[in-house]
């Protein structure tokens, strides 16, 4: 029996033409569980090699997952850290922590502002409306894309920790985001042993993030679908934008 006033917000990650086959497999492993309250994390043009097009097929899905209910979000615009980094924590930081893809741990807030309000016109462009959220690469933010979030008002944002209105300054959720990463072993299992412990925590908001890598791997996905089956059993499963009112 679902308990209405705990939440599950599920997201894939890396929405992109480059990964639209993963991003099937990802969707057909999570919708099940969490029908189309789906939030899509789209990259506008991944690594400088994946363009989403206007009027190409994969714009003309995108058009169609967000007329079905589904969120989309900008992630990033290359998702690639193009940036030389200040400090030394900075630097350990995008180096270790995320393979070298914290595109908005470095940037300059104008520079951020420009690549928000680039990406968003070609989301918004393609699919009709407004972009629900942003949430950067590797969830690494640097002061200038803190700042930039609040100039451009963008309404939703999440770190791994926590997500919050820029536009507003509300915090709407706390607790850690489950998710998988498959880059070494060490990394596979450990963030196995993880998902198995967070998805029994009674946070009042659990969110649950997954990557096209992920698809690829029998043990993440067995993971993904038990996380989903046990989250998706004692929870209601929400839409970020639920979390205005949920607070
Ligand atoms: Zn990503």
């Amino acid at each position: 029996m679902s308990n209405d006033s705990r939440l599950l917000l599920a997201s894939i990650h890396d929405v992109s033409p480059r990964f639209e086959s993963e991003v099937d497999r990802l969707l057909e492993l999570v919708a099940p569980y969490v029908g189309g309250r789906i939030a899509m994390l789209v990259v506008p043009n991944h690594w400088g090699v994946a363009p989403i097009l206007p009027g190409s097929p994969f714009a003309t899905r995108l058009r169609a997952w967000a007329d079905s209910g589904m969120e989309i979000f900008l992630h990033g615009f290359f998702h690639r850290d193009r940036s030389d980094h200040g400090g030394a924590r900075d630097r350990f930081r995008a180096r270790y922590m995320t393979a070298g893809e914290g595109e908005f741990l470095g940037l300059p807030r104008e520079a951020a502002v420009r690549r928000i309000a680039d990406g968003s016109s070609l989301l918004e462009d393609v699919i009709g409306r407004r972009i629900d959220g942003f949430v950067a690469p590797a969830w690494l933010y640097g002061e200038g894309a803190l700042a930039a979030l609040v100039e451009c008002e963008i309404p939703i944002a999440e770190r791994h920790a926590s997500v919050w209105s820029p536009a507003t300054g509300a915090q709407l959720a706390r607790g850690p985001v489950i998710t998988w990463a498959s880059r070494t072993r060490l990394r596979l299992a450990s963030s196995l042993a993880a998902a198995a412990t967070l998805r029994h925590m009674p946070m009042k908001v659990l969110r649950v993030g997954v990557h096209p890598p992920d698809s690829g791997h029998p043990a993440l996905v067995r993971s993904i679908r038990k996380t989903f089956a046990i989250a998706a059993s004692s929870r209601r499963a929400a839409r970020y934008s639920d979390l205005f009112a949920a607070t």
